[in-house]
């Protein structure tokens, strides 16, 4: 057993002389080996079911030995025989399960997406994501098939029918200002196209906000540039106005198309102490979990989903 009773809890009184930080410290520290050793206990169930282990020693079944032995639920001991038969042909997830680096809950998670060819991918991000976070890519990975499994495509048709229906809030008009709703509506009877104006509209807002970027882009290579010559280290701090052109691109939301959480980080999709600058064609503001995935998965896979 790893360190699991080598913390020093005091022995002389009682717990009533620690701190709150100390409390909270041993909390944890017991809390982490309790998790682990229930995650490993687990993982031993599947052997356990094969020898008819349970039956020697005097148990009625699986589930009475798991629940005597460690308090488990039968739930818990039904989903770990059955992912163990899921992952025969999924040696890597097989072993996520069996030497309990991964709780069964997430390992039932990701079952559903795992195949043979990308299993041992998977299991490395169920080994680092957390929940949340893990959710969000097998949700990802179930409506967009990309990286992890390169064989699975969408059929054309279902694109197209996507790229027709229209999202989210079909009133926008209405949330238009009265003055902006009128001066439409009179352009409109002039006979005006205000289809066509307005999609001209977005197109030169567009193009000038690409223009913008690249200019900005310019500036943050040149900027890199001089500091070296200087020998200087440039500052991890996005300026500004690549802020400000992120926003006016993105607006407050995570940049992954079908995402619609709030943005809480901006991603150096190119590793920051490689570029050491702040071209905002390698920046994307991400939600917490979809950060948590960029920083387990390779470029390509989030080329596919901006
Ligand atoms: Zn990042
Ligand atoms: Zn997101």
């Amino acid at each position: 057993m790893t360190n699991l009773f080598t913390i020093n809890a005091p022995t002389k009184s009682s717990h009533q002389t620690l701190t709150d930080a100390q409390l909270y410290g041993l909390c944890k520290q017991y809390g982490h080996h309790a998790l682990e050793a229930r995650r490993k206990f687990i993982g031993l169930l599947p052997e356990v079911y094969k020898r008819h282990l349970y039956a020697q020693k005097g148990f009625s079944s699986i589930e009475e030995f798991a629940a005597k032995l460690a308090g488990i639920s039968e739930e818990q001991v039904r989903l770990a025989l059955r992912l163990e038969r899921k992952f025969k042909d999924k040696p890597d997830l097989k072993m996520a399960l069996t030497s309990g680096a991964v709780s069964v809950k997430k390992l039932a998670r990701v079952a559903s997406i795992a195949t043979s060819e990308n299993q041992k991918h998977i299991a490395e991000m169920a080994k680092v994501l957390p929940k949340s976070a893990l959710e969000v890519f097998v949700r990802d990975e179930k409506s967009v098939p990309g990286h992890v499994n390169p064989q699975r495509k969408l059929p054309d048709v279902n694109l197209a029918e996507n790229e027709k229906s229209v999202p989210g809030d079909i009133n926008l008009l209405a949330h238009l200002d009265v003055d902006l709703q009128k001066d439409l509506l009179e352009r409109e009877k002039k006979g005006i196209d205000i289809n066509q104006l307005l999609k001209d509209l977005l197109q030169k807002h567009d193009e000038e906000l690409a223009k913008e970027k690249q200019k900005l882009a310019k500036e943050a290579h040149a900027k890199a540039i001089e500091l070296k010559k200087h020998g200087k280290k440039p500052s991890r701090y996005i300026p500004a106005a690549i802020r400000r052109q992120l926003q006016s691109e993105h607006g407050k939301t995570c940049s992954i198309r079908t995402c619609q959480k709030p943005a809480t980080t901006i991603h150096h999709t190119q590793r920051f102490a490689l570029s050491q600058n702040h071209d905002p064609n390698f920046l994307a503001p991400l939600c917490r979990e979809h950060h948590a995935i960029a920083h387990t998965i390779d470029e390509k896979y989030f080329e596919k989903r901006r």
